[in-house]
């Protein structure tokens, strides 16, 4: 019997071949026309030696137009970017789609570092143009990672991890990176990865710590509230900086876990004191651009016990700035429950006036920058004097930070300055340190 469907299309083995290698929505050859394109041209390198070039390029915030606008919205950037690929390499270039958002280039006659670096920034370029989307028009930036044969690998494979770990480093430091991959930065990367590991393993067997430093009022030297300031001694790499990983925990999304563990160490911590000094503590970036956030703090507060008015979040500028919606209904949710905002690191960043009137915040902590060279620097003994009176007439509290020495405090002292935070009145020590502190500088305090 004859089936009764039409009978299947006659396909040649040329065009098979071909649907093999390229990819359905752009045209362009798809990873396995990208590994046999780089493993005949090393073969023919094998003979003369010449240096190769292989780049991958990935868009940087394609996911969320995609989400937002839709798969079809963001099939057509795909198209686009093809398209403008395809006319901009050199001669003899090859462009393919790697996956999903991400472009692969053979570059035969880029030999060098400065060469790789000329056509990511010309690419670059291209692809910053706005896109086209009918209603509306949408930027892109992209991040590249160049590897060259042989030096960043010997085959396919490697070349291509290579590339690999260039592109990953650009997207850490942030939109529209070139890297080429060399030894320095293999290591680099190699180190990061450690760091991060040893982290995750700090954090699961709750060996990640918080000190405390005394925050005085300047006028007296009585401490009104600490900072909880993270610590992390690991057994092999010894101390870690906070500077150091706060940031690599925000860029590999597990700020969260981290701050949820500081935090209720930190107020655990902060139940043994006088009920009416305050726990101050710092919020990363990440966190302010995290709807989920005051949910967190607030049930982590509730579970430990410490009430809401007992604590202050020190958020930054660059935070505020960033995700600026967000960030005012966290802090706006949050205030309403009692908890007080710190502007902290105050006049280093993209420090903005408007943002101290757009915003509402309860305190502002001047920056060590300044306090440091308060007696030494005019320019600096005028910026603090500034900032006190600006905080004065906001009605805003203010907290010097970084006071060494003794001149340092007497001159705040003259100028008016409410609070004040350094190693003259006390560094960073642990929980039991801090009750020691307490007993000997706190007036009446008995332990519980
Ligand atoms: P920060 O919030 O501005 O904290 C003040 C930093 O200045 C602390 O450094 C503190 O030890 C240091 N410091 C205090 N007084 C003096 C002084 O008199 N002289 C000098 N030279 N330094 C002083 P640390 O502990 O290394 O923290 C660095 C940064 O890491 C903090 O800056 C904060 O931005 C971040 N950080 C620390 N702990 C946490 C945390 O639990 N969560 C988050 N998100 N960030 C944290
Ligand atoms: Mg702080
Ligand atoms: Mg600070």
């Amino acid at each position: 019997m004859k089936s009764a469907g039409n009978p299947l299309p006659q396909v040649s083995q040329n065009e098979l071949q071909a649907m093999a290698y390229s990819d359905p929505l752009t045209g362009l050859g798809n990873r396995y026309r990208l590994r046999d394109k780089v493993r005949l041209l090393a073969a023919e390198r094998a003979q003369d030696p010449a240096p190769f070039t292989i780049c991958i390029a990935n868009l940087d915030g394609f996911k969320p137009i995609n989400d937002l606008f839709g798969a079809e919205a963001g099939d057509e950037i795909l198209c686009q970017v093809a398209h403008r690929l395809k006319a901009c390499i050199p001669d003899g270039a090859t462009v393919t789609r790697h996956e999903g958002d991400e472009f692969a280039f053979i570059l035969p006659l880029v030999f060098e570092r400065t060469g790789a670096e000329r056509i990511g920034q010309m690419i670059k370029d291209v692809l910053s143009a706005p896109y086209d989307l009918g209603d509306r028009n949408v930027r892109l930036s992209a991040s590249f990672g160049f590897a060259i044969y042989p030096f960043a690998g010997a085959d396919f494979e490697e070349l291509l991890k290579s590339a690999e770990t260039a592109l990953y480093r650009s997207k850490r430091r942030g939109r529209g990176q070139i890297t080429v991959y060399s030894r320095e930065i293999a290591q680099e990367m190699k180190r990061a990865t450690q760091l991060e590991q040893a982290l995750r393993n700090a954090i699961i067997a709750d060996a990640v710590d918080v000190h405390f430093q005394p925050i005085v009022g300047v006028a007296d030297g009585a401490v009104v509230g600490f900072e909880a300031l993270a610590r992390w001694i690991d057994a092999d790499l010894g101390s870690v900086s906070p500077a150091v990983f706060v940031p690599l925990a925000e860029e590999r999304g597990f700020i969260d876990a981290l701050s949820e563990t500081l935090l209720r160490k930190a107020a655990e911590a902060a139940l043994s004191w006088p009920r009416e000094l305050f726990l101050s503590f710092n919020l990363s970036s990440a966190q302010l651009m995290d709807p989920g956030t005051t949910e967190t703090i607030l049930s982590t507060l509730a579970r430990v016990g410490l009430d809401p008015y007992r604590l202050e979040l020190e958020i930054t500028e660059t935070a505020v700035m960033t995700s600026a919606d967000t960030a005012q209904r966290i802090i706006t949710d949050l205030r309403r429950q009692g908890v007080r905002i710190a502007l902290d690191d105050f006049g280093t960043g993209q420090s903005s006036l408007g943002r101290l009137r757009d915003f509402t915040f309860d305190k502002v902590k001047i920056d060590r920058a300044f306090v440091s060279r308060i007696t030494t620097d005019r320019a600096s003994e005028h910026i603090v004097k500034a900032i006190i009176a600006m905080c004065q007439g906001l009605d805003l509290e203010v907290v010097a930070e970084g006071i060494e020495t003794w001149t340092d405090a007497n001159k705040l002292k003259e100028l008016g300055c409410g609070m004040g935070q350094g190693y003259f009145y006390g560094k960073p020590a642990d929980s039991a340190a801090t009750l020691r502190y307490l007993h000997e500088h706190y007036r009446d305090f008995v332990t519980l």
